[in-house]
């Protein structure tokens, strides 16, 4: 093992004098390394969640080569044949590549919009005055109609009126008996079925809605791993999805303020999370926004949650080949602030550059994840109350991982519930998940750290041993020598049974007695 230096003031001077092009490509991870060894297999571990649209469902194994984890289809946009038809060449991608994908539907919940206007749009100026009515019509001048039921209830005096996804505001002044009178105060054009937010107010939504319903419906005809929950508020509404979708894992998308507010019950009740930053941005102000993700993030690792951050993360590729600064400072943080994948809505569905999109951020994301910094990102923390034999075998393999500087951590899984924990407490090492189900191996996917594989179930804790070693060695993930640790259950074959945890160097003698 080298000794490594992490990036101090003279490494920063070093790298800065530094002409060759070529020479820093080579020194600078070894002067970025944190001071642990990584598992040879691993080249990067934040996992990539790509919106497969009419501009990637015909690439999909240059995405997967590129770092694809996940597959977004949008329920908002397209018809159930076209989710259909990307659904089977998904299948027949990840088949032929032997990479598993896991596949994320993403309902379109109760998105409150604007109505019509005749010509389409409407530009709204300073100091305006509209009329906002509840409908979904054609506007008559000055007027704009919301999608909102109950809006003449709702709204008061003072509250914000946010169109077009933020873009234009309004603030209302007075109530009429089919209005409510509203003064611009952001000015800017409003087009046919944007974005309404209603920020201040408590509007009665329903969630799931009636078209969610159905949509769940084809969810599962299409047999996908998760789904997408958006504008979520209450841990009701997940437990009622929950029932209409048994074994699909739910993404809460974190775009409401109640959604903030009621985390905690959010976080008990769903098994990934969305820092969902297109809306978020509107609910809230946007100077927000980058602490919010990262309290979000935290709260969520250490509840046990899988996380995904989401929209705008490299918005210039749509059009571009190369992404701002910025959008890189952007998936660099993503990383450090310890999300399990990001992802990329518009730049991979209608986007001119998807491959390099998927691309460019793998690249940023195993530079991040190189460096020293990294390796304060938040984790799962002190035991809780209740005894978990599972959690605890996944924190006693984390720490013998850091004490034995094993080459990587090897789980047996039924449900993946192990493999989730073990990534919570973030090893230094791969997690190598094996799981005899495939619908387990797939929703692993989406967990940073973890490389999820199908393995054949074995008679014994021994014969899965040997077995997984020479799967390992065969993959090239680990080679004769190696330290590993195995974390299983016993009797094998059972949910929820994780206790045991053995030390193992490839090629040795697995017998226990
Ligand atoms: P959407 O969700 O793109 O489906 O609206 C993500 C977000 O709001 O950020
Ligand atoms: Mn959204």
């Amino acid at each position: 093992m080298s000794t490594v230096t992490p990036i101090d003031s003279e490494g920063l001077s070093a790298m800065i004098a530094e002409k060759r092009p070529q020479d820093r490509v080579q020194r600078l991870p070894a002067r970025l390394l944190p001071p642990h060894r990584r598992s040879k297999g691993a080249t990067r571990f934040t996992k990539i969640v790509a919106t497969i649209g009419p501009a990637s469902e015909d690439r999909l194994e240059e995405l997967i080569d590129a770092g694809l984890s996940v597959a977004r289809l949008n329920f908002s946009h397209g018809s159930a044949d076209e989710h259909r038809r990307r659904m089977a060449k998904i299948k027949a991608a990840s088949a032929h590549k032997m990479t598993p994908i896991a596949v994320l539907a993403d309902l379109p919940g109760p998105k409150m919009r604007t109505g019509m206007f005749p010509d389409g749009k409407i530009t709204l100026n300073e100091g305006d005055i509209v009329r906002v009515k509840p409908g979904q019509d054609v506007a008559a001048p000055g007027e704009v109609y919301v999608g909102v039921d109950d809006l003449l209830e709702a709204v008061h005096v003072g509250h914000r009126i946010s169109l077009a996804d933020g873009q234009v505001l309004l603030r209302a002044t007075a109530k009429e008996s089919d209005a409510i009178v509203a003064k611009c105060e952001r000015a800017g054009p409003v087009g046919n079925r944007k974005g309404v937010h209603l920020p201040d107010s408590d509007v009665k939504y329903e969630l799931p809605t009636d078209e969610d319903r159905e949509l769940i419906e084809l969810a599962r005809e299409l047999g996908v791993d998760m789904l997408g929950v958006s504008f979520v508020g209450h841990a009701s509404e997940l437990e009622e999805i929950r029932g209409l979708a048994p074994g699909i894992h739910l993404v809460s998308k974190i775009e409401r303020q109640a959604a903030l507010f009621n985390l905690d019950e959010i976080l008990e009740a769903t098994d990934g999370l969305m820092v969902a930053r297109g809306d978020l941005g509107v609910e809230l102000d946007l100077e927000h926004l980058p602490l919010v993700q990262k309290e979000i993030l935290e709260r969520a690792v250490r509840a046990g949650v899988y996380t995904i951050t989401a929209t705008e993360m490299l918005e210039s590729m749509i059009e571009a080949g190369r992404p701002t600064r910025a959008e890189v400072t952007d998936v660099a943080n993503a990383v450090l602030d310890g999300t399990d994948a990001v992802m990329l809505s518009a730049e991979t569905a209608v986007g001119k550059h998807p491959v390099e999109a998927v691309a460019t951020m793998a690249k940023i994301a195993q530079v991040a994840e190189r460096s020293e910094i990294y390796s304060r990102r938040p984790s799962l923390g002190a035991a809780p109350e209740r005894v978990y034999f599972s959690r605890a075998t996944a924190m006693a393999a984390v720490h013998v991982a850091k004490e034995v500087d094993v080459d990587c951590i090897v789980c047996f899984t039924e449900t993946g519930n192990t493999v989730r924990l073990l990534s919570r407490f973030r090893p230094d090492v791969e997690i190598v998940a094996l799981s005899p189900r495939a619908d387990t191996v797939r929703q692993m996917a989406v967990l940073a750290h973890v490389r999820p594989l199908l393995f054949r179930r074995e008679p014994s804790l021994e014969a899965m041993i040997d077995t997984a070693a020479d799967l390992l060695v065969a993959r090239r993930i680990v080679e004769t020598g190696d330290r590993v640790i195995f974390v299983a259950g016993v009797p094998v074959g059972f949910a929820r049974s994780t206790n045991v945890l053995k030390l193992h160097r490839i090629g040795e003698d697995s017998r226990f007695a």
